[in-house]
């Protein structure tokens, strides 16, 4: 099976609900008849609905960029996955680095929150990856996996096959700093190795493994000719559309391996 590339943006908390709408409206106008790759935006809750309406039958996803794992309750300030899928959303990044870090989500909490978008039927878009002292004391693989096996614990193999897997170094995240486009394959790799004896070579074969931090136009090219990369998930050059329209550009032209 030959992969479309799968390029996401995260908006995080940028933009006005104005320019989110005219960034949709230039993807649906760009994008046109085109389905050779798989493109999408996460916006901020707020802006879902009218990004939403903007892409309607434009192929783009749209995803939210966090979800609860309750189906519903005394949450102030949280959003159920249910009320995502309402508004038109096809995906939701869960265990984005921010969160963990900034806002101390727990692996646990993490695997609840990947196992409700599931059963709402959506998909999610789960982040790992290590931070810099991590990686510099060789301890990137031990927190992978874990990270792996903690958020999908339980979850089987007809469910994890909805999953879109970002492997997201911290330390290369809204930093400037890319990973080498051989280390992110390699990481890819393990990756993919770990979706392999958990869930078999086939289904790892054909599952979507991301690659993001301080992806650009200028490097995108390069990280989607590795072999294990299958799309990027895009966060500060997102937020302009020409930036996020040259990195769908360069990402879907021939050279793909994949
Ligand atoms: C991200 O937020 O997922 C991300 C990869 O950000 P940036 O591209 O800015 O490093």
């Amino acid at each position: 099976m030959v992969k479309r590339p799968f390029i996401v943006g995260n908006w995080k908390m940028n933009l006005t609900l104005k320019e989110g709408v005219e960034f949709a409206r230039q993807l649906k106008n760009n994008l046109g008849a085109r389905r050779d790759v798989i493109c999408g935006i996460c916006p901020p809750f707020v802006f879902l609905k009218d990004v939403c309406l903007a892409l309607e039958g434009s192929g783009a996803l749209v995803g939210a960029q966090n979800v609860h794992s309750d189906k519903g309750g005394a949450y102030t300030g949280e959003v159920s996955a249910s009320m995502i899928k309402e508004v038109g959303c096809s995906h939701v990044i869960v265990g984005h680095s921010e969160r963990r870090h900034l806002l101390g989500e727990t692996d646990s909490f993490i695997n609840a929150k990947v196992k409700a978008v599931l059963a709402t039927g959506l998909k999610p878009i789960f982040c790992i990856g290590e931070k810099l002292n991590e990686r510099e004391e060789g301890r990137t693989e031990y927190v992978v996996k874990n990270q792996f096996k903690d958020g999908l614990r339980g979850i089987n193999a007809q469910h994890v096959r909805e999953v879109v897997i970002a492997y997201e170094p911290v330390w290369a995240i809204g930093t400037g700093k890319t990973a080498l486009p051989s280390q992110a394959n390699e990481v890819h790799s393990f990756i993919r190795e770990l979706l392999t004896a958990e869930y078999g070579k086939d289904l790892a074969k054909g599952m979507y493994i991301l690659y993001g931090g301080s992806v650009k136009p200028e490097n995108a090219k390069e990280l989607m000719a590795q072999p294990e990369i299958d799309g990027l998930l895009v966060g500060g050059a997102s937020i302009k559309f020409e930036s996020f329209w040259d990195i769908v550009k360069a990402a879907s032209t021939p050279c793909n391996n994949n």
